[in-house]
């Protein structure tokens, strides 16, 4: 069985959207990816840190799939917080508040039993970080899969270009790409960041799907339409579980496989936003997943009559 290691934030999460609130719920993009990862029976450790404040429940939903924990930090500090509101266009996020707290002084370990861990994602965090997960890591042939968001961009272009050199798979959104690659046209920004040194690169656009490119390649996974979006928190994150927990299961990363990958990703995701938080991931089977790629499945499959 191959494994999975996935490091990255677990945080509390305070969201507001027009349907209501939740306040300090299990959060963090590692609680995200392990949770839709956990679909698949792979075999998982998540790597983070949680502060003396968060409840062993949330840890709990973790260890109950089989998730090792061991190396998720529990620190003197407060737990990572952040709170955000959504309005009637789900696609804009208004950030209200981020407590890094006990994820301020994090520093990454791999458990011993998974620095042999063939399949890594590294989650949205400093750069400099994600690195030293890398350093960490033995296995020779790896496919390791990284997030980052704008705040890196901007900050520490140099350590994220050289993360990004260093990786198989870069995930990031279409706003995060024009402004890591300054192409407005999203093909001309994909070919500008994967000359950077990565081989594949996923760009999210929300609701309206992700778009996969390798070398001259390009592969459109399209959004599942939902007759309501109730919290869009998390998505890409359970996304990018959904892609790796598949991508280790079946062991095979050729892009014709990566397709197969990006459609498990989206039909997670699609289960992720129809309620808050993790908590639609949380009660989520295997047989709703099924169900609902070969709806997927219809949805985009036509055979064309030439006129
Ligand atoms: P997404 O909706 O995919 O952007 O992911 C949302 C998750 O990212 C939430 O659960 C947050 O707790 C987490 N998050 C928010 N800010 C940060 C940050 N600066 N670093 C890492 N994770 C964060």
């Amino acid at each position: 069985m191959n494994k999975l290691l996935s490091v990255g934030s677990i945080a509390l999460d305070s969201i507001y959207t027009p349907f209501g609130f939740i306040e300090r719920t299990m959060g963090g993009a590692v609680s995200y990816i392990g949770l839709s990862a956990a679909i698949f029976d792979v075999e998982q450790a998540v790597v983070g840190v949680v502060g003396y404040d968060y409840p062993k429940e949330y840890l709990d939903a973790l260890a109950d799939r089989e998730i090792d924990i061991s190396q998720v930090q529990v620190s003197t500090e407060r737990t990572l917080f952040w709170s955000a509101k959504y309005h009637t266009d789900m696609n804009a996020r208004q950030t209200l508040e981020t407590q890094l707290n006990a994820f301020a002084g994090f520093r990454p370990v791999v458990p011993a039993h998974f620095t042999d861990a063939r399949f890594v994602m590294l989650g949205n965090m400093e750069p400099s970080l994600q690195l030293e997960v890398l350093q960490q890591l033995t296995a020779e042939h790896k496919f390791v899969a990284l997030d980052t968001m704008n705040y890196w961009i901007e900050r520490t272009p140099q350590e994220l270009h050289r993360i990004i050199s260093m990786v198989d798979l870069l995930c990031i959104n279409d706003e995060e790409a024009r402004q890591l690659s300054g192409e407005y046209s999203l093909v001309r920004a994909a070919h500008q960041i994967m000359r950077l040194g990565v081989p594949y690169l996923i760009i999210k656009k929300g609701e309206h799907g992700a778009l996969l490119f390798h070398k001259d390649e390009v592969f459109f996974a399209p959004a599942l339409p939902l007759d309501e979006v109730f919290d869009p928190t998390g998505a890409g994150d359970a996304f990018a579980g959904g892609i790796m927990g598949y991508l280790a299961k079946s062991g095979d990363v050729s892009f014709e496989n990566m397709k197969n990958a990006l459609i498990y990703g989206a039909t997670i995701a699609s289960f992720c936003v129809e309620s808050f938080g993790t908590k639609r991931l949380l009660a989520l089977t295997k047989d709703e997943v099924l169900r609902r790629l070969l709806e997927f499945k219809s949805l985009t499959q036509f055979e064309i009559k030439i006129a």
